[in-house]
């Protein structure tokens, strides 16, 4: 039996990845986390029996022990109960499905345990890429990538050798705005941008991909997973996210990953690899599929992917004001405190704010964080 604890079990991520769990029948789920919704976690306790969960506040944490009155799993809450998950001891597989930079503790909390990492939560690589890679490689774990575009470039390289790597071509669906120019932005609501014409995901990586700043995050995602330079990094938008991403070798060769939009898939792979699965759901039908289409992405009026490939470029604690600014400016956006075009007017005003710091430290990304956001909270 495989084991695994999950970070965020209660969210998109999460959920999917306990529905592969009770598929297959044969992983044992030794500890969750999750956030504020109790009612969800509480059901998943009582139907995967973990031996521990964590809920972040101590109140609600409270509150679910005593639901569990008549289970024997024990509670725990705070950044100490996240660290006590990602260590679990029986677990082989940490999933961090957690959203924010808050991950970046408990996956290295789980490295140093000597837990491999079936990573989607892009932040804690985007933010802290230099420590995590290096670390996994001292403690001799491997970071699976969960990212659908990630996973298809880790399965593009399969048997092929990394070292004739020459480029790799991240696709993008270019979101329910692609073809717009940015005047046509201006009066965006949130319900319009919660839209995604391909892939069902949480609100604040929705709005990310509307933006199109997800995929600058995952350009910095990719950079570190597979040891390459931004500038080896092409996106390209191909808006039936049929083609998953593509890596090009040396020899010219291009490998690509395709299949449904289904998020299930790069989850299993990740916590089979290098296994192969049965798994449910729509196949590709290529008599049916009259056509894949290709587009440059346009920089100019979704300019938050233009500051993600600076950020990438620059590094230090860049990327972290890029991460920062965003998530805050997307929270605002979603509280309808700001409008659509201000999110990536505040990124740009942050990174131009920042003295960037060449090779921070956890406490140097997690200061950089706080910062932005007071940046934020005294400017708009
Ligand atoms: P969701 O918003 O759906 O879920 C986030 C999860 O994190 C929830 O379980 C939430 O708990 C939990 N959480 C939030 N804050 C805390 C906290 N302080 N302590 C413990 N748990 C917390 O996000 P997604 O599943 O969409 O995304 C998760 C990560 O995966 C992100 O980094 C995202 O970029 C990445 N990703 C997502 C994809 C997708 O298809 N959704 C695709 C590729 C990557 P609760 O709900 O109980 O508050």
């Amino acid at each position: 039996m495989k084991k695994i604890a999950v970070l965020g079990s209660t969210g998109s991520i999460g959920t999917q990845t306990l529905e592969i769990v009770r598929t297959n029948g044969d992983i044992e789920v030794e500890a969750l986390a999750a956030g504020n919704n109790i009612d969800l976690l509480e059901r998943q306790i009582r139907e995967f029996r973990p031996k521990l969960a964590a809920v972040w506040k101590e109140e609600r944490a409270a509150e679910l022990k005593n639901r569990l009155r008549d289970t024997d799993v024990r509670i725990v809450s705070g950044m100490d109960g996240l660290l006590e998950v990602a260590a679990v001891p029986e677990s082989e597989i940490l999933v961090t499905a957690i959203v924010g930079m808050i991950g970046i503790l408990p996956t290295i909390e789980a490295i140093k345990a000597g837990k491999d990492i079936a990573l989607a939560n892009k932040e804690t690589l985007v933010t802290a890429g230099h420590i995590i890679m290096p670390l996994a490689e001292k403690y001799g774990v491997s970071i699976l990538p969960v990212d659908s575009e990630h996973s298809a470039i880790f399965q593009s390289l399969q048997g092929g050798q990394r070292s004739a790597l020459h480029k790799i071509l991240l696709t993008a669906s270019g979101g329910p705005f692609r073809g717009r120019k940015r005047e046509e932005l201006e009066h965006i609501r949130v319900e319009d941008a919660l839209k995604h014409p391909n892939w069902e995901m949480g609100r604040k990586i929705t709005i990310d991909s509307s933006t199109m700043v997800n995929k600058g995050l995952e350009v910095i995602e990719a950079k570190w997973l597979f040891g390459v330079s931004v500038d080896q990094i092409q996106v390209v938008v191909q808006p039936q996210s049929i083609i998953h991403s593509m890596v090009e070798y040396e020899d010219g060769a291009v490998i690509a990953q395709l299949g449904t939009p289904d998020m299930k898939l790069p989850i299993q792979y990740a916590l089979y690899y290098p296994e192969r699965r049965y798994l449910p759901g729509d196949r590709l039908d290529f008599a049916e599929l009259t056509q894949i289409t290709f587009e440059k992405p346009d920089m100019e009026t979704f300019y938050g992917l233009k500051l993600a490939f600076d950020a990438g470029r620059k590094g230090g604690s860049l990327p972290t004001v890029l991460n920062a600014a965003n998530e805050r400016a997307v929270a605002m956006f979603l509280d309808r405190k700001i409008k659509y075009l201000q999110i990536p007017e505040i990124i740009q005003a942050c990174m131009e704010n920042h003295k960037n710091i060449a090779d921070p430290t956890v406490e140097e990304i997690l200061k950089t964080e706080q910062e932005t956001y007071e940046f934020i909270k005294n400017r708009w």
